[in-house]
């Protein structure tokens, strides 16, 4: 016999008929010996249609009210189910957050679990009632007692979390599609089913735009390793597990905000290479990394930034016993992408960089906590440690620094995050703390938590790791802003990311040009990031406002981008993968305005309206694609 949470989405309750077959489902798992938390969302698009409704009557709805409102869908749902299970003759019984007590922070409209009761929950399962949960909201004690709600999409986090309180042996996620698939089936109809992914990768996918897990639901289930699976409502296919390495045996105190860092890692054998000034023109990345990939050139982190004018700047980094051959590389490819009309211009000037490292922060924790990058960056400050380039991922935040500070930095950035040393590795890698003992990415290290589980039998670990790239998430929600002529000194990435985290505004991709200029005797460079768009307007507003102060200058804003992204632990050690996906691109058209990489993830910014499309061709060009069409239900 098994504890088990449920958790059904909208589409999954979304009529009376729908509701009944839940109860179908949830009854014939209780007399299959289980016992059962059902979370629920509110009824089809219920959420969607109140959020209408107070838009009708402010354009700035209070945020108390807002949670007061929403609230009120996933009530309907969890009362109506448990009518229907009683009517079915299964004893049942439905609670609010409130009720279960499911403690959040005193966030209105993105409140973060702190801890879960489980001594109601416990006492009515004992007496074999299913408990019916209302997903999505919990309540906030600081002070008097105030109905809070996790964010949209947070009835999966609801979930995982009970099951993690309860230490349940699984947690299902039941929704409109057959599991988590190489993209959303919505926008490529050949999207192919996957057995399992892991839990980095999945943390990536949600947070690239993959709608059908919480990020922080795989947050959750990482960092206490609550087996998970995603499956389809409307059919007994096994769906999808997605896997966590061994569990930290962490406290279920302050369950959502406990711990954002788990390990410091750092990189001394590392290179860079630049390449200025190159035209902002479909093809050129294409190009570049396409003969990379033929020289077998192993790069590691690749970002491109945007400019005045129109070109860019690429920069990549290398092991330092191969920057040689990727300098060479790079002075080839140089001339051809220079004007025919002006060969000596300044154009696609090679820059090379040989004492450099990378240092990096871990762990599943920063997920919408735009304060923990800055933490980083002002740590460095602290420290005196200039920053020369960022890739943000969502479980990890890396920094290029020289590598006569690395050590300066790795001890700085410990002690700021409570890290204990940790081993070091050969060839000046090392890592402190445990993440260095969790998933590593690119390596086989698949635990299957509950492998007695019946629908684990299907997982085929042949195809798990076949493919280098596991997934391609499209976000059309996001804006990129660019600082102009930033002074390029310890503190400035503190100071900058430090504002707009105090704003609660998170960042995506940060990219810091590689051209400095010196202005007024200050060397300066431009620095792009992408942030929500709803975000946009106010970001530029208030970095405008201190420009004058911290000494920067235009702040410039443009909503109408699309990042698209690919996702895969195998694409470590694999030159060819960023190849591709740039020639995809490249081979219909679409220029490249921003790139930035993490170890298991790529992400472009193109044109919003070429987003789609570089969704598709870029989902064709890996061979994701599969013979089966996938028709989501209405
Ligand atoms: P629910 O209401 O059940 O929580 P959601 O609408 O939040 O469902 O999430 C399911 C949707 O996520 C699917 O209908 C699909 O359009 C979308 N989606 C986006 N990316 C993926 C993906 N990689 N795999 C599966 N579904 C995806
Ligand atoms: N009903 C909420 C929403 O639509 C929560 C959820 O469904 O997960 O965002
Ligand atoms: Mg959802």
């Amino acid at each position: 016999m098994a504890l088990i949470v449920q958790k059904y989405g909208g589409t999954s309750v979304g009529s009376v008929e729908r509701i009944q077959a839940v109860a179908q489902r949830v009854y014939k798992t209780v007399k299959a010996g289980n016992s059962l938390v059902v979370v629920v969302s509110a009824m089809g698009k219920t959420t969607d249609g109140l959020v209408k409704l107070a838009n009708e009557i402010s354009s700035n709805p209070n945020r108390r009210e807002m949670d007061m409102l929403l609230s009120t869908g996933e009530q309907v749902t969890i009362a109506l189910l448990s009518m229907a299970l009683q009517e079915l003759g299964q004893p049942a019984i439905s609670m609010t957050g409130a009720q279960v007590g499911i403690v959040t922070e005193a966030e209105h409209s993105r409140a973060r679990i702190l801890h879960i009761e489980t001594t109601r929950l416990t006492r009515h399962i004992n007496a074999g009632k299913v408990v019916v949960v209302a997903g999505f909201q919990g309540t906030s004690n600081a002070g008097e007692m105030e109905i809070t709600t996790l964010g949209r999409g947070g009835s999966d986090t609801s979930a995982v979390a009970i099951a993690a309180a309860l230490q349940a042996n699984f947690c299902e996620i039941y929704t409109d599609v057959p599991g988590i698939l190489t993209t959303d089936p919505r926008l490529v109809a050949e999207a192919q089913l996957m057995d399992a992914i892991t839990c980095d990768e999945m943390l990536e996918l949600a947070s690239l735009g993959a709608k059908v897990l919480h990020p922080r639901a795989v947050e959750i289930a990482r960092n206490y390793g609550v087996p998970l699976v995603v499956r389809s409502s409307w059919t007994d296919a096994p769906g999808t597990w997605v896997t966590s390495a061994k569990p930290q045996g962490r406290s279920l105190i302050n369950l959502e905000i406990a711990r954002p860092v788990d390990a410091v890692e750092f990189d001394t054998d590392q290179a860079k290479v630049a390449l200025l000034r190159v035209p902002d023109k479909p093809g050129v990345a294409a190009r570049l990394f396409g003969e990379i990939c033929r020289q077998k050139i192993d790069v590691d982190l690749i970002i491109q930034s945007v400019h005045e004018g129109n070109s860019n700047d690429i920069a990549f980094t290398v092991t330092a016993p191969i920057l040689k051959r990727a300098e060479a590389v790079a002075a080839a490819i140089a001339p051809a992408l220079r004007s025919p009309s002006n060969p000596k211009s300044d154009e696609a000037e090679v820059m090379v960089e040989h004492n450099i490292a990378k240092v990096s922060i871990a762990g599943a924790g920063m997920i919408g906590r735009p304060g923990v990058a800055a933490k980083m960056f002002a740590t460095l400050a602290e420290a005196g440690v200039n920053i020369q380039m960022i890739s943000t991922s969502e479980v990890k935040v890396s920094c290029v620094v020289d590598a006569t500070e690395c050590d300066r930095a790795v001890n700085a950035l410990r002690s700021a995050f409570e890290i204990e040393a940790g081993g070091q590795g050969a060839g000046g890698r090392g890592e402190a703390g445990e993440a260095g003992e969790a998933e590593g990415a690119g390596e086989d290290k698949l635990i299957l938590l509950s492998p007695s589980l019946p629908s684990t039998d299907a997982i085929n670990r042949v195809s798990l790791y076949s493919s280098a790239v596991r997934g391609v998430a499209l976000d059309l929600n996001q804006a990129r802003l660019a600082i102009r002529q930033l002074p390029d000194r310890p503190g400035m990435a503190a100071k900058l990311f430090g504002l707009l985290a105090q704003h609660n505004i998170s960042v995506d991709m940060i990219i810091q040009s590689q051209r400095c200029r010196v202005i007024d005797g200050v060397p300066r460079r431009d620095i792009a990031f992408t942030v929500s768009r709803i975000d946009g307007e106010s970001a530029k507003e208030m970095l405008t406002q201190v420009a004058a102060e911290l000494g920067w200058g235009e702040v410039v804003l443009d909503s109408a981008i699309a990042k698209v992204s690919i996702v895969g632990a195998g694409m470590v050690g694999q030159p060819g993968v960023a190849a591709k996906m740039f020639g995809a691109l490249a081979e219909h058209q679409i220029n490249i305005q921003m790139i930035a990489t993490s170890e298991i993830k790529i992400s472009c910014v193109v044109a919003q309206e070429q987003g789609v499309k570089a969704l598709q061709v870029i989902h064709a060009a890996f061979g994701l694609a599969g013979s089966e069409k996938f028709v989501v239900p209405a």
